[in-house]
């Protein structure tokens, strides 16, 4: 399963560039559709793009139990982010077809659209979607690099954006939501542990910040008349990095990971540069708190260097603490599975994260090799995938039998 699916979007630079909103996207897409199909399941896409598989409940009107993840990666991506919990979703239909074994509950196979950021600056568009965290004004605002629209990419590959509200899900109809997905860490590898317990998922403030100074020319302009935009910002990446490190901020993560610079020529002095960072925090108070405290600090960098700074917050999500009784079930079925697991947070935002805000939610991490994740390099053995499938259908069945006790 996972060959066929990197085969889909494979980059002929490196690794895999299946984006999201993207026809590889969709065909991916189409192609788990039709295995979850050939097993019987009875699948839909939404109109924006979400795919799900149902396989009914034994009981009337009871609410799903949902678990998946996504089929999209980034640029030069790996083959497994995502993909591995689509993987152990289909295992799981794969096993409850062949033993024909009846939940109480309505299960639903899930395949998210677009849950990388990278492409359009903001994550988890299909979950969210889901979630009632999409907005109608999100999709002509939110653009990627070419300044394509959400609603015009989506358009672009036939889907509906104009249908969004009708891909909102009631809260009622959901029990719970489970994904497994890789650790992108190397925390698990590291303690020889196949699974990792998810119990809290960080936040994320981004902000833009543009440094503008003055363009000039390089041999013509003394040093003591500059205002170089590209120094400035310099100072201030070297800041950001100081404050993450400090003692105030410890396990506070802040990173500048964009730098655009105008003109960008090897002989005219900096003049503006775009700026675009991201904190992440467990703690939401500290994450907003050394958020703002980056663009005060930025201000002054900027002030002492005679430029411009305009610094903005382009995207803000709050840490989440995941179900607690989901994850105990989970660590009694690892138990019984004589798996060895902890509990431990996870740095990257999930669609479970999203989900959580509609019902109970769970993740299970496998490990990843050598911690690596957005690269091609990315790997996880096929034994640990399965036992991460193991955790996740035997907690399903054990979800349900608690649901339909209580
Ligand atoms: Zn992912």
């Amino acid at each position: 399963m996972l060959r066929q699916i990197a085969e889909i979007g494979a980059d002929p630079t490196a690794g895999i560039s299946r984006v999201g909103f993207s026809k590889d996207e969709r065909d991916a897409h189409e192609l788990v559709g039709g295995w979850l199909r050939n097993l019987g399941l009875a699948i839909s896409v939404d109109p924006i793009g979400n795919t799900m598989a149902v396989r009914r409940g034994a009981a009337e009107n009871k609410p799903a139990i949902a678990f998946g993840s996504h089929l999209d990666s980034v640029v030069h991506g790996g083959k497994f982010d995502g993909i591995v919990g689509v993987v152990a979703m289909v295992e799981v239909m794969t096993l409850l077809a062949e033993g024909r074994a009846a939940t109480e509950h309505p299960l639903k196979g899930m395949i998210f659209a677009c849950e990388e950021g990278a492409r359009f600056g903001e994550p988890c568009i299909g979950s969210k979607a889901i979630a009632g965290m999409l907005t109608e004004a999100d999709l002509t605002r939110i653009r990627d690099a070419e300044g394509i629209t959400l609603e015009q990419a989506m358009s672009g590959i036939g889907l509906n954006p104009l249908q969004l509200a009708d891909v909102r899900w009631n809260r009622d109809d959901l029990a719970a939501f489970l994904e497994v997905h890789i650790e992108q860490g190397r925390i698990l590898e590291g303690e020889s542990r196949p699974i990792g317990l998810v119990d809290v998922v960080s936040g994320s403030t981004r902000l833009r910040m543009t440094v503008a100074g003055r363009a000039g020319h390089t041999g013509g302009t003394p040093m003591q008349h500059r205002a170089d935009a590209l120094a400035a910002a310099a100072e201030i990446t070297l800041a950001v990095e100081a404050l993450a490190n400090g003692p105030t901020y410890r396990g506070t993560r802040a990173t500048v990971g964009v730098l655009d610079v105008y003109p960008n020529r090897i002989t005219t002095i900096p003049g503006r540069v775009d700026m675009r960072l991201d904190v992440r925090d467990f703690d939401s108070d500290r994450l907003r708190r050394a958020a703002r405290e980056i663009a005060d600090r930025a201000r002054i960098i900027a002030d002492r260097r005679g430029v411009a700074i305009d610094a903005e917050v382009i995207a803000d999500t709050s840490p989440v603490v995941l179900s607690m009784w989901l994850r105990q079930a989970l660590s009694q079925v690892c138990g019984e599975l004589g798996i060895d697991w902890r509990f431990m947070p996870s740095g990257a935002g999930h669609d479970a994260q999203i989900m959580a805000s509609i019902a109970p939610a769970a993740i299970i991490f496998v490990p990843s090799k050598d911690g690596a994740s957005h690269v091609p390099e990315e790997w996880t053995s096929v034994a640990d995938i399965a036992k991460g499938a193991d955790v996740l259908y035997q907690a399903i069945l054990r979800i349900d039998d608690v649901l339909a006790a209580s």
